[in-house]
């Protein structure tokens, strides 16, 4: 193969992919391996892609343990759709959902959760300027809630929550999707996890939902009323083939599943993962010149975000490190600064490369 200049991504979405699926793709995007037909091209009614979309499933079930009682669908829309579907299908108009208010993806499904119902915001770090998650202690959950609802890794500011909340028998839904699948997750103390494939899974076009069987009934309550499309019964009843699937994408998300499991799985990965954010974390720590935007035992794995001493400094850090091949540096424009995103894919060589670059900017501008 000839040899192809790639420069580091550190984009917070649509991000880097692995190489070996990149090159799988390419290899096989004139034909499929004994079906002679593209995966641009192939019905999703054919057994070829059947069989591509109950891999893809299988694969994501091995590789998180999701419990048989769980569905997993393919959907469309994106991570921001499920900001509406969550409370259409889940909140019933008497009802009250809580959410802890952390970041600003978080902050977006609340304000679409509030067009459709009651909405209790069970604690807010927005005061701290999500520098944090919010504590156990902090949290005031409403009894009887339809749902509580968390952002698991705040994408733009770069914080994490390091352990579920305990929110009883109340059904957690957790928008993961900047840190699905970098680390074992326990499905089970979840009721509805969902995840925009372009962050960590895959290309954008699908969105992965994991929903606990019982929380389909609220669905199938309201069926005369929801619309067919955003209905989790229905695409659950029809397998994730209602209308046509993202076929691409999920054949590439397919892909991306079988080289994690490849790896080891989860807890390789979540190892290769910290092994990467600590080297990044030792540097902004080393010596004051740059400054960690996150509260040190909130800090995401995933989105490492950091100011430099003034903005002038940001600017010149931004395009310097772009003539040095590091790309996507520059902070999400709500906040500024720096963020470096390292999700799975994201090689530890990279890592270094970015390591390397600071010191060098610091010893020349510092
Ligand atoms: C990127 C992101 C979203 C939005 O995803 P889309 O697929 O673009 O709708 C929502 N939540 C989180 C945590 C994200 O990182």
């Amino acid at each position: 193969m000839a040899t192809v200049h790639r420069i580091y991504n550190f984009s917070a979405g649509p991000a880097v992919l692995p190489l070996p699926v990149l090159q799988e793709v390419q290899r096989d995007l004139l034909a499929l391996p004994g079906a002679g037909i593209s995966i641009l091209e192939i019905s999703h009614r054919s057994k070829t892609f059947e069989s591509i979309l109950a891999q893809a499933e299988a694969d994501i079930r091995a590789l998180a343990n999701i419990p048989p009682r769980y569905k997993v669908l393919f959907l469309q829309g994106g991570a921001s759709l499920q900001f509406s579907m969550v409370p259409m299908n889940l909140l019933a108009p008497a009802a009250t959902a809580d959410y802890i208010d952390a970041g600003s993806w978080g902050e977006k499904a609340i304000k679409e959760a509030k067009k459709i119902g009651n909405v209790n915001i069970a604690a807010s770090t927005r005061s701290d300027n999500y520098s944090r998650v919010p504590s156990q202690t902090e949290l005031k959950l409403t009894p009887g809630a339809a749902y509580v609802h968390m952002t698991s890794n705040n994408t733009i500011e770069g914080t994490e929550h390091k352990d579920l909340p305990d929110v009883g028998d109340v059904p957690l839904v957790s928008d993961t999707s900047s840190d699905m699948f970098s680390k074992p997750i326990d499905v089970a103390r979840h009721a509805l996890i969902y995840a925009g494939a372009q962050k960590n899974m895959g290309p954008a076009g699908v969105t992965i939902v994991i929903v606990r069987d019982d929380l389909l009934q609220r669905s199938l309550e309201r069926k005369s009323s929801l619309p067919t499309m955003l209905n989790y019964a229905v695409h659950a009843e029809n397998k994730s083939l209602y209308n046509t699937p993202p076929a691409f994408a999920v054949y590439t998300l397919g892909l991306v599943m079988k080289w994690l499991l490849g790896l080891g799985g989860l807890p390789a990965i979540a190892r290769a993962n910290e092994r990467k954010a600590a080297k990044l974390y030792a540097e902004i720590d080393r010596t004051g010149f740059y400054r960690g935007t996150a509260r040190t035992d909130s800090r995401s794995l995933m989105n490492v975000t950091f100011r430099l001493p003034n903005e002038e400094l940001e600017n010149q850090f931004v395009k310097q490190s772009e003539s040095a091949g590091l790309d996507g540096l520059k902070g999400h424009r709500s906040v500024g600064g720096m963020r470096a995103s390292i999700y799975n894919a994201f090689p530890e060589d990279g890592v270094d490369a970015l390591v390397g670059f600071m010191r060098e900017f610091e010893r020349t501008h510092g």
